[in-house]
């Protein structure tokens, strides 16, 4: 490829274009509708997403923010209160779907990246008593987005599970970017089944689909969550051409994380010789988040890397993001390092 016309873009892992084979699943799909529950490949994906993370049911939706929502709908009533990271993509990144959608409040903690732990949210579960919204739910993220892929262990997670076993309140993971996680940590996602309420999964991430995320929970969640699903108008109808692409990122775009993590690094190492960073987040997963020296403005320093083809995106004052995914080539990550390199 001509270097002058290579574009890298580093702004999301949503900005994947199905492979030929991801097409080819895609074209010869078996569908039917899916609001009556005729979708044979919606179906197979359901059905095989449970089984990977061992839980009874799942519900195939158009977007992650969806799935988070259903779920957050599901586990609270009205004027009871969600605990999250005040990084979490439920709170900041949802438009304030926590209140339109299920009326409840929200009790934000400063974790370590984005990743608390039980001592940090026992004292914030509220006692029972009419001055206080119950807290009926915790919500983890795994990755963190905010906090630059940060991922937590089961063992990190499972004193969490217990504290919300011992106070009878729900578990949600926005796994968006779980199997990044498990990449790194080995971790069995049937474990995962057996810790969470619910789990949503985000095929449109780095897995590559076009379209869709999954929510997973008990035979009794998903009843619920698929009514949920129809008043927010997420009820598609020949959905199987995209479940189709879920199916097939499932079976061949797992294995193939590793590669996102290890040119993360690539990006990070760079950035950390350049003069022109003055801090870069540790790159533990797919996301790479850094901060710039006086020297450039963040919108300058977008602007600059996008006149050599870089795509990317500001994260704060200062910060900027990159994502790495499975449309980048190994020339890409190159380009991306030689113009870093020269850039001063
Ligand atoms: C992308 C993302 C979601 C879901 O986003 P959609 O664009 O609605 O699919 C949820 N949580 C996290 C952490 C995400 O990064």
């Amino acid at each position: 490829m001509n270097e002058n016309k290579m574009i890298v873009d580093l702004r999301s892992d949503t900005v994947t274009k199905p492979t030929p084979g991801m097409l080819e699943a895609m074209f010869s799909a078996r569908i039917g509708d899916d609001v009556f529950n005729e979708d044979e490949t919606v179906n197979a994906l359901q059905e095989k997403i449970a089984d990977i993370f061992g839980m009874e049911d799942a519900l195939f939706c158009p977007s992650g923010t969806m799935t988070n929502q259903i779920a957050i709908k599901c586990f609270t009533n009205p004027m009871e209160e969600v605990i999250c990271d005040e990084t979490a993509h439920v709170y900041r990144y949802e438009g304030g779907g926590i209140a339109f959608n299920s009326s409840a409040s929200v009790r934000l903690l400063y974790g370590d990246r984005g990743r608390m732990n039980a001592d940090m949210i026992e004292p914030h579960i509220n006692p029972d008593n009419v001055h206080y919204p119950k807290s009926t739910l915790v919500v983890l993220e795994n990755t963190v987005n905010r906090g630059g892929g940060s991922y937590y262990t089961l063992d990190q997670i499972e004193p969490i599970y217990h504290l919300c076993r011992m106070k009878n309140i729900n578990l949600h993971l926005d796994g968006a970017r779980i199997f990044n996680a498990l990449t790194e940590t080995g971790d069995s996602p049937k474990d995962y089944g057996k810790m969470f309420d619910g789990i949503s999964v985000c095929l449109s991430k780095g897995l590559g689909a076009p379209v869709g995320s999954v929510l997973l929970g008990s035979k009794e969640t998903i009843y619920k969550a698929r009514r949920i699903r129809k008043v927010l108008g997420g009820g598609m109808r020949q959905a199987g051409f995209l479940a189709a692409a879920g199916i097939y990122a499932l079976d061949n775009h797992i294995d193939r994380l590793k590669d996102d993590h290890k040119n993360a690094r690539i990006l990070a190492d760079t950035l950390k010789a350049s003069a022109l960073v003055k801090n870069v987040m540790p790159a533990d997963t797919n996301i790479v988040i850094f901060e710039l020296t006086d020297k450039y403005h963040a919108e300058e320093f977008v602007e600059k890397l996008g006149h050599r083809g870089i795509k990317c995106n500001t994260f704060g004052k200062q910060m900027i993001r990159f994502v790495t995914h499975l449309d980048l080539s190994d020339d890409m990550i190159d380009h991306t390092v030689q113009t870093l390199k020269k850039l001063h």
